[in-house]
């Protein structure tokens, strides 16, 4: 998703920053939700049907989704998630209407048939409802019943977080997504409905809606299923990359065209970039969409949601302050950049969710390099720092559908680009990002798995680096003195076993060495001159502490909280 604690927390609403930061309860209804409980464990999604006729008229959805599945082992209990206020009809399997008891927004459904394992087997379930509306989307998401300038209907679905189960009944689990997907909208003449995927077939229907049948041939995140509603106008284009041709569609509002037509030139750069770091578009297959919406934006896959107005930078604005994100379009960029990272590699719990918003804030920084030199991709990442909190750990809470920090962005990119600077080698970096991409190709995985994959490929020992930047909200604190022309450092505020080498430079002038701290004390063999200052090469998120002058007693053996840190490394690019 794009970055919502800016807006919510970092910029406008400070006061909420304490919320944020005080610790939550976790209810029963967050585990049903967040976790892979006993009625959920047993199936595995292969298969939704799903069908939504919207009524703009009264705010309502109607429809079914038979939810095919494969029985993992035999079980009478099935958990299907269907949010408040909707309702479900009924539930038909084998031609049988079955009971469910309701559990707030989770219903247990009583099975009859006998499920064997390995068998294939199919749940019909009919709902209706007025589903929650969206107070502030994509963030505080649901459904957005809008109107365009015109005064035309304009409907869009959000629910990143939330769960996709707002609007239609399924397994509302991240590490569970059906192999492919139908996705049949019923909508009012003269809308036109795009959501993910390919359209199969319109069909006008007697009652004066249109019914638009869309297939995604690949594993989807339920969140990223979506209707979009609208009067759009429709062009065409075709991006040739690592697998082929490429079918790029294009949606804006029919009053928009001629403006989309100019901004949306950005995708076929950035697909070039993003293929150059990342390996082929994951979705050859269900084409790459961009579709005007009545929000900011959102990865929805192979379709992704556009609300920049058309605009560079995000909502006109340089999230790092150097000049270089008002290059281009944050919402094509950020939102694309999910395709890899978070689409094609899925987080399996929300508290990883540094696997797709810690690599898309990093992929921002590559696309400012691929488009303005490295440098510039450098300054990006360096300048996005300002905008970490440190507030709470970027890892959330497992097991109850909970995300960590907003600093999942810019301390996940930091973490990234610093790792990069340990591996010292682009080629190599750049293998290891593919690497990920390929290895877990249409796959659900674990923050842990990505550490290990990281640390595996770059041959270094990460572990602790890992542990610092997402488990804790420490800053590595390099401190040193200088002493009778002898240069001693160690880290403080990290975690035991923290030895992460660092480029350092001493005096003006001179360029960088690699120098191996730990938390003791070590000494520079060769003398310095009198007076000098160490700096940290800037790429390195960490800050620098000269302790030459700390009055005795200070500073030895004192966890270097960020308040007392008297140097932050700053860089004064562009
Ligand atoms: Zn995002």
């Amino acid at each position: 998703m794009t970055i919502r604690r800016l807006l919510t927390l970092s910029l406008f609403s400070p006061v909420l920053l304490g919320a944020q930061t005080t610790r939550r309860q976790f209810t029963h209804a967050d585990t049903l939700r967040g976790s892979n409980g006993p009625a959920r464990a047993w199936w595995d999604a292969t298969f939704y049907d799903l069908h939504v006729a919207v009524n703009p008229a009264d705010s309502s959805v109607r429809g079914w989704n038979a939810i095919t599945y494969r029985v993992l082992r035999p079980a009478n209990e099935m958990q299907i998630d269907l949010q408040v206020p909707l309702a479900i009809d009924s539930i038909v399997q084998d031609g049988r209407r079955l009971s469910a008891r309701r559990d707030s927004d989770a219903f247990f459904v009583a099975l009859v048939a006998p499920q064997q394992r390995g068998a294939a087997k199919t749940v019909s379930v009919y709902y209706h409802g007025k589903p929650k509306v969206a107070k502030r989307p994509p963030w505080d998401g649901g459904l957005t019943w809008q109107r365009d300038s015109l005064g035309n209907d304009w409907i869009a679905t959000t629910d990143e977080g939330l769960g996709a189960s707002v609007w239609w009944p399924n397994k509302d689990y991240l590490a569970d997504e059906p192999d492919s997907q139908r996705i049949a909208i019923t909508v009012p003449r003269p809308l036109t409905d795009v959501s993910n995927g390919r359209l199969r077939s319109t069909t006008q229907n007697a009652d004066g809606t249109t019914t638009y049948e869309w297939f995604v041939t690949s594993p989807i995140n339920n969140y990223d299923v979506e209707i979009n509603a609208g009067q759009y106008a429709h062009f065409g284009d075709v991006f040739n990359g690592e697998r082929g041709d490429l079918t790029l569609d294009f949606w804006p509002l029919a009053y928009h065209v001629d403006t989309a037509r100019v901004q949306f030139q950005q995708v076929k750069p950035m697909l070039k970039c993003f293929e150059h770091w990342f390996g082929p578009y994951p979705w050859y297959a269900d084409g790459y969409k961009l579709i005007e919406a009545p929000h900011l934006g959102m990865e929805h896959q192979s379709g992704v949601a556009y609300g920049n107005h058309f605009k560079n930078g995000y909502a006109g604005r340089d999230l790092s302050g150097t000049g270089w994100g008002m290059k281009w379009d944050f919402i094509i960029v950020h939102e694309s950049a999910h395709e890899w990272w978070g689409n094609n590699v899925t987080t399996k719990d929300a508290a990883d969710m540094w696997i797709h918003e810690s690599f898309a804030n990093y992929a921002e920084g590559l696309y400012a390099e691929c488009q303005d030199g490295k440098e510039a991709g450098d300054a990006y990442i360096i300048g996005s720092r300002k905008l970490i909190k440190n507030d709470e750990p970027i890892i959330g809470t497992y097991g109850v559908n909970r995300e960590g920090s907003g600093d999942v962005y810019y301390k996940g990119g930091s973490m990234l680009h610093t790792i990069r600077q340990l591996v010292n080698d682009d080629e190599k970096w750049r293998g290891i990002l593919r690497g990920i991409q390929s290895t877990f190709w249409h796959q659900t995985v674990t923050g842990a798995q990505i550490e290990h994959y990281i640390a595996t490929h770059s041959g270094l020992a990460l572990g602790p680096v890992f542990e610092e930047y997402l488990r804790t909200t420490k800053v590595p604190a390099l401190e040193y003195k200088i002493e009778n022309a002898k240069l001693s450092y160690r880290w403080t505020n990290v975690v035991p076993g923290f030895a992460m080498p660092v480029r350092v430079a001493v005096g003006d002038g001179a360029g960088y060495t690699w120098i191996n701290p730990t938390a003791e004390w070590k000494a520079m063999p060769r003398p310095v001159g009198g007076g000098a200052q160490l700096r940290v090469d800037p790429n390195f998120y960490v800050t620098v502490k000269d302790a030459s002058a700390a009055p005795a007693g200070r500073g030895a053996g004192q966890g270097a909280a960020s308040g007392r840190l008297e140097t932050t490394v700053k860089f004064t690019g562009m």
